[in-house]
Protein backbone atom coordinates (compact mmCIF):
# COMPACT_ATOMS: atom_id res chain seq x y z
CA UNK A 1 0.00 0.00 0.00
CA UNK A 2 1.74 3.51 -1.28
CA UNK A 3 0.10 5.32 2.26
CA UNK A 4 2.50 2.66 4.44
CA UNK A 5 5.10 1.06 2.35
CA UNK A 6 8.38 -0.34 3.47
CA UNK A 7 8.94 2.78 5.78
CA UNK A 8 5.45 2.14 7.05
CA UNK A 9 5.49 -0.95 8.09
CA UNK A 10 9.60 -0.39 9.41
CA UNK A 11 7.92 1.98 11.76
CA UNK A 12 5.35 -0.45 12.88
CA UNK A 13 7.92 -2.90 13.81
CA UNK A 14 9.29 -0.33 16.01
CA UNK A 15 6.21 0.27 17.24
CA UNK A 16 5.13 -0.75 20.92
CA UNK A 17 1.61 -1.19 21.62
CA UNK A 18 -0.16 -1.54 25.08
CA UNK A 19 -3.35 -3.66 24.87
CA UNK A 20 -5.19 -3.45 28.17
CA UNK A 21 -7.83 -5.92 28.36
CA UNK A 22 -7.73 -9.74 26.29
CA UNK A 23 -11.29 -10.14 26.29
CA UNK A 24 -13.76 -8.92 23.61
CA UNK A 25 -12.50 -6.07 22.39
CA UNK A 26 -8.67 -6.78 23.14
CA UNK A 27 -9.58 -10.00 20.79
CA UNK A 28 -9.48 -8.27 18.07
CA UNK A 29 -7.07 -5.51 18.70
CA UNK A 30 -4.30 -8.28 19.53
CA UNK A 31 -5.62 -9.57 16.38
CA UNK A 32 -5.04 -6.88 14.00
CA UNK A 33 -1.67 -5.24 15.67
CA UNK A 34 -0.07 -8.14 15.42
CA UNK A 35 -1.19 -8.84 11.78
CA UNK A 36 -0.10 -5.16 10.78
CA UNK A 37 3.40 -6.28 12.29
CA UNK A 38 3.28 -4.07 15.75
CA UNK A 39 7.05 -5.41 16.62
CA UNK A 40 5.56 -5.46 20.55
CA UNK A 41 2.48 -5.96 21.93
CA UNK A 42 2.51 -5.90 25.48
CA UNK A 43 -1.12 -7.14 26.82
CA UNK A 44 -2.75 -6.78 30.32
CA UNK A 45 -5.41 -8.91 31.67
CA UNK A 46 -6.05 -10.56 35.03
CA UNK A 47 -8.52 -13.15 33.85
CA UNK A 48 -9.31 -16.78 33.03
CA UNK A 49 -11.16 -17.75 29.77
CA UNK A 50 -14.07 -19.60 30.42
CA UNK A 51 -16.56 -21.09 28.01
CA UNK A 52 -19.31 -18.06 28.28
CA UNK A 53 -16.02 -15.82 26.91
CA UNK A 54 -16.07 -17.48 23.14
CA UNK A 55 -18.94 -15.95 21.58
CA UNK A 56 -16.64 -12.46 21.46
CA UNK A 57 -13.56 -13.54 22.78
CA UNK A 58 -11.65 -14.21 19.54
CA UNK A 59 -8.04 -15.06 20.23
CA UNK A 60 -9.42 -17.57 23.14
CA UNK A 61 -10.26 -21.15 22.34
CA UNK A 62 -12.16 -23.76 23.87
CA UNK A 63 -8.92 -25.90 24.15
CA UNK A 64 -8.21 -22.19 26.49
CA UNK A 65 -10.89 -22.61 28.75
CA UNK A 66 -9.29 -22.35 32.65
CA UNK A 67 -6.33 -21.04 31.00
CA UNK A 68 -4.80 -17.25 31.91
CA UNK A 69 -5.95 -15.21 29.48
CA UNK A 70 -3.24 -13.48 28.46
CA UNK A 71 -1.46 -16.91 28.12
CA UNK A 72 -3.66 -17.84 25.66
CA UNK A 73 -3.63 -13.83 23.77
CA UNK A 74 0.06 -14.99 23.88
CA UNK A 75 -0.06 -18.01 22.07
CA UNK A 76 -2.45 -16.64 19.27
CA UNK A 77 -0.27 -13.99 18.42
CA UNK A 78 2.87 -16.50 18.10
CA UNK A 79 0.83 -18.56 15.67
CA UNK A 80 -0.08 -15.98 13.77
CA UNK A 81 3.71 -13.68 13.48
CA UNK A 82 6.14 -14.95 15.17
CA UNK A 83 8.10 -12.23 14.71
CA UNK A 84 6.21 -10.23 17.13
CA UNK A 85 7.60 -9.60 21.02
CA UNK A 86 5.19 -10.04 22.84
CA UNK A 87 5.29 -9.15 26.45
CA UNK A 88 2.39 -10.46 29.51
CA UNK A 89 1.26 -9.19 32.84
CA UNK A 90 -1.35 -10.84 34.76
CA UNK A 91 -2.79 -8.73 36.66
CA UNK A 92 -5.35 -5.80 36.56
CA UNK A 93 -3.33 -2.02 35.82
CA UNK A 94 -3.87 -0.24 38.81
CA UNK A 95 -2.87 3.12 40.59
CA UNK A 96 0.21 0.95 42.07
CA UNK A 97 1.32 -0.62 38.93
CA UNK A 98 0.55 1.60 36.20
CA UNK A 99 3.59 3.47 36.14
CA UNK A 100 5.69 -0.05 35.76
CA UNK A 101 3.43 -1.07 32.80
CA UNK A 102 2.71 2.19 30.42
CA UNK A 103 6.13 4.16 29.96
CA UNK A 104 8.18 2.98 26.91
CA UNK A 105 4.86 2.08 24.77
CA UNK A 106 4.22 4.39 21.40
CA UNK A 107 0.21 3.97 22.35
CA UNK A 108 -2.11 2.35 24.41
CA UNK A 109 -5.23 0.69 23.65
CA UNK A 110 -8.07 0.72 26.63
CA UNK A 111 -10.07 -2.38 26.02
CA UNK A 112 -10.65 -2.77 29.43
CA UNK A 113 -14.20 -2.85 30.84
CA UNK A 114 -14.64 -1.20 33.89
CA UNK A 115 -14.76 2.68 34.74
CA UNK A 116 -11.86 2.97 37.42
CA UNK A 117 -9.36 1.26 34.60
CA UNK A 118 -10.57 3.74 31.74
CA UNK A 119 -9.98 7.04 34.37
CA UNK A 120 -6.51 5.33 35.35
CA UNK A 121 -5.64 4.86 32.11
CA UNK A 122 -6.72 8.27 31.01
CA UNK A 123 -5.01 10.10 33.79
CA UNK A 124 -1.80 8.47 33.69
CA UNK A 125 -1.50 8.51 30.11
CA UNK A 126 -2.69 12.02 29.69
CA UNK A 127 0.42 13.25 32.11
CA UNK A 128 2.97 11.02 30.45
CA UNK A 129 1.87 11.84 27.32
CA UNK A 130 1.25 8.42 25.61
CA UNK A 131 -1.85 8.48 23.20
CA UNK A 132 -4.73 5.91 23.62
CA UNK A 133 -7.75 4.57 21.55
CA UNK A 134 -10.37 3.98 23.54
CA UNK A 135 -13.31 1.98 23.25
CA UNK A 136 -16.35 0.47 25.11
CA UNK A 137 -19.55 -1.62 24.79
CA UNK A 138 -22.97 -2.22 26.49
CA UNK A 139 -25.53 -4.46 25.03
CA UNK A 140 -26.04 -3.60 21.47
CA UNK A 141 -24.40 -0.24 21.36
CA UNK A 142 -20.23 0.75 21.67
CA UNK A 143 -18.42 3.93 21.44
CA UNK A 144 -14.87 4.65 20.32
CA UNK A 145 -12.48 7.94 20.80
CA UNK A 146 -8.80 8.91 20.48
CA UNK A 147 -6.95 10.47 23.56
CA UNK A 148 -4.07 12.30 22.54
CA UNK A 149 -2.21 15.11 24.05
CA UNK A 150 -3.41 18.75 23.28
CA UNK A 151 -6.72 17.34 22.32
CA UNK A 152 -9.65 16.77 25.11
CA UNK A 153 -9.09 13.74 27.57
CA UNK A 154 -11.72 10.98 28.75
CA UNK A 155 -12.92 13.03 31.77
CA UNK A 156 -13.71 16.61 29.36
CA UNK A 157 -15.85 14.12 27.86
CA UNK A 158 -16.69 12.14 30.70
CA UNK A 159 -15.89 14.01 33.83
CA UNK A 160 -17.46 11.85 36.69
CA UNK A 161 -17.62 7.81 36.69
CA UNK A 162 -21.33 6.38 37.32
CA UNK A 163 -21.18 5.36 41.38
CA UNK A 164 -19.83 1.80 41.78
CA UNK A 165 -23.04 -0.33 41.38
CA UNK A 166 -25.27 1.71 39.57
CA UNK A 167 -23.87 0.43 35.78
CA UNK A 168 -24.30 -3.05 35.12
CA UNK A 169 -20.88 -4.92 33.59
CA UNK A 170 -21.17 -7.00 30.49
CA UNK A 171 -20.96 -10.04 32.48
CA UNK A 172 -24.45 -8.82 33.76
CA UNK A 173 -26.17 -7.13 30.95
CA UNK A 174 -24.74 -9.41 28.08
CA UNK A 175 -23.26 -7.85 24.78
CA UNK A 176 -24.32 -8.85 21.47
CA UNK A 177 -21.07 -10.98 20.27
CA UNK A 178 -20.30 -9.58 17.22
CA UNK A 179 -20.24 -5.84 18.47
CA UNK A 180 -17.20 -5.35 20.35
CA UNK A 181 -15.51 -7.38 17.26
CA UNK A 182 -16.48 -4.24 15.33
CA UNK A 183 -15.67 -1.78 18.30
CA UNK A 184 -12.01 -3.34 18.92
CA UNK A 185 -11.61 -3.16 14.93
CA UNK A 186 -12.19 0.02 15.02
CA UNK A 187 -9.74 0.93 18.22
CA UNK A 188 -7.07 -1.06 16.55
CA UNK A 189 -7.85 1.12 13.17
CA UNK A 190 -7.04 3.96 15.38
CA UNK A 191 -3.85 2.32 16.82
CA UNK A 192 -2.02 1.94 13.75
CA UNK A 193 -2.83 5.46 12.73
CA UNK A 194 -1.43 6.68 15.44
CA UNK A 195 1.78 4.92 14.90
CA UNK A 196 1.93 5.49 11.55
CA UNK A 197 1.09 9.76 12.64
CA UNK A 198 -1.55 9.15 9.34
CA UNK A 199 -4.95 10.21 8.40
CA UNK A 200 -7.04 11.99 10.77
CA UNK A 201 -7.73 10.51 14.19
CA UNK A 202 -10.58 10.40 16.18
CA UNK A 203 -9.11 13.39 18.59
CA UNK A 204 -12.40 15.67 19.74
CA UNK A 205 -15.01 13.49 18.23
CA UNK A 206 -17.27 10.62 20.03
CA UNK A 207 -18.01 7.65 17.55
CA UNK A 208 -21.43 6.08 18.56
CA UNK A 209 -22.38 2.95 16.88
CA UNK A 210 -25.43 1.31 17.17
CA UNK A 211 -25.62 -2.30 15.62
CA UNK A 212 -29.44 -2.90 15.77
CA UNK A 213 -29.95 0.41 14.10
CA UNK A 214 -26.53 -0.12 12.32
CA UNK A 215 -26.06 3.37 12.07
CA UNK A 216 -22.54 5.19 13.21
CA UNK A 217 -22.81 8.71 14.34
CA UNK A 218 -20.15 10.89 15.47
CA UNK A 219 -20.16 13.85 18.25
CA UNK A 220 -17.70 16.42 18.27
CA UNK A 221 -16.35 17.77 21.91
CA UNK A 222 -13.94 20.06 23.44
CA UNK A 223 -11.14 19.98 26.22
CA UNK A 224 -12.50 21.47 29.28
CA UNK A 225 -10.06 24.29 30.49
CA UNK A 226 -11.07 23.12 34.13
CA UNK A 227 -10.26 19.25 33.82
CA UNK A 228 -8.08 18.46 36.32
CA UNK A 229 -6.42 16.44 34.20
CA UNK A 230 -5.50 17.92 30.92
CA UNK A 231 -7.03 21.71 32.13
CA UNK A 232 -5.22 25.37 32.64
CA UNK A 233 -4.96 24.20 35.98
CA UNK A 234 -3.63 20.36 35.91
CA UNK A 235 -2.63 18.01 38.32
CA UNK A 236 1.26 16.77 37.96
CA UNK A 237 0.90 13.46 38.95
CA UNK A 238 -2.33 10.76 40.01
CA UNK A 239 -1.00 10.24 43.56
CA UNK A 240 -4.08 12.35 45.05
CA UNK A 241 -6.86 10.32 42.81
CA UNK A 242 -9.08 7.71 43.99
CA UNK A 243 -10.00 5.25 41.68
CA UNK A 244 -12.19 3.15 43.41
CA UNK A 245 -15.25 5.11 44.09
CA UNK A 246 -16.47 6.62 40.70
CA UNK A 247 -12.62 7.67 40.28
CA UNK A 248 -12.76 11.26 41.93
CA UNK A 249 -10.44 13.88 41.80
CA UNK A 250 -9.48 14.36 45.46
CA UNK A 251 -11.80 16.51 47.86
CA UNK A 252 -11.72 20.12 46.12
ZN1 LIG B 1 -9.45 16.55 30.23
Amino acid sequence: MDDVGPEGQKRLLDSRALVVGAGGLGSPVIQYLAAAGVGRLTIVDDDVVERSNLQRQTVHADADVGRPKVESASAFVADLNPDIDVVTHRTRVTKENVADIVPGHDVVVDASDNFPTRYLLNDFCRLQGVPIAHGAIYKFEGQVTTLVPGGPCYRCLFPEAPEPGTVPDCAATGVLGVLPGTVGCLQATEAVKLLLDAGDPLVGRLLFYDAMDMTFETAPYQRNPECPICGDDHVDSIDGIEYTSACAVGAD
